[in-house]
């Protein structure tokens, strides 16, 4: 491991080398206006926001908006699959739970285009059960994707390090929250946590997180049932429900369905 290098140190080296060779002041002068101009820049642009935005739609515009006017003119008409031309090859539109972090955004891993994807994303990617007042939103855009979208997949995916799970793995057992928000939604799954704790109560927090990452998938994949409508296009095989867990720390995705039995899964 590389002994840290501090800004002081590194200061202090420079004077020293300096104060030995005076003919390099010239050439450091120039290099450390650059370097303040670098670092000006950098720092500029990573709290401008509205630079950012500019940007990432401009970038968008250029390279796809503009290079695909077939599809978003198809798109145009609507986001549901008999709407979308078959030589763009939507056969069948997915909806998604996935987490809120940054790092799983399902388009970016999946490689979902626009017109393919229904998604949901909250904390730990949960599915409540089914409670009209509770989880309306939730709701709403299950009834939406099921009953009016007719989407024949719905996907469940964790992920590793998700911060969700590591909140509700970390609520003590007599139950005490301490936020106004996070720990009464990641409750959700409070069952997968009490399974992996009596299953592998042994192990470390880490290893009980990815567990519980993945047993969390299958609670809300048990919870999609409690909606009727869901249960009802289960029964009648026009709606599949899929779990589905993404290692960023292995680059590795995990895949298995959900039927009368839960399938084997699939690791790509
Ligand atoms: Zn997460």
């Amino acid at each position: 491991m590389t002994e840290e290098y501090s800004y002081d140190d590194a200061i202090e080296g420079l004077k020293q080398l300096l104060s030995e060779k005076s003919e390099l002041e010239t050439i450091a002068a120039a290099k450390i206006k650059q370097l303040t101009a670098d670092l000006e820049a950098a720092s500029t642009k990573a709290v401008n926001p509205v630079e950012r935005i500019k940007t990432g739609f401009a970038h968008f515009k250029t390279e796809k908006y503009e290079k695909n006017p077939d599809l978003y003119e198809e798109l145009c008409k609507g986001q549901s699959p008999k709407v979308i031309s078959l030589t763009l090859i939507l056969k069948y539109l997915f909806m998604v739970f996935a987490c809120s972090d940054s790092r799983v955004c399902p388009s970016h891993i999946l490689d979902f285009q626009p017109g393919e994807a229904f998604m949901v994303r909250n904390i730990a990617n949960m599915v409540p059960q089914y409670d009209k007042i509770k989880y309306s939103g939730v709701g709403a855009a299950l009834e939406y994707a099921v009953v009016h979208l007719k989407v024949e997949n719905i996907l469940v995916m964790g992920h590793s390090c998700c911060g969700g799970i590591k909140g509700l793995m970390s609520i003590p057992d007599d139950g005490t929250t301490h936020s106004d928000f996070i720990e009464d939604w990641v409750k959700i799954c409070d069952i997968a946590k009490t399974k992996v704790k009596a299953e592998f109560g042994d192990l470390d927090i880490a290893e009980l997180c990815t567990h519980c990452e993945k047993e969390a998938v299958n609670v809300s994949l048990g919870n999609l049932l409690t909606y009727p409508f869901i249960k009802a296009a289960v029964l009648n095989r026009s709606l599949s429900l899929q779990g589905g867990y993404y290692n960023f720390l292995k680059g590795s995705f995990d895949f298995w369905c959900l039927g009368h039995a839960i399938s084997p899964s699939l690791s790509l």
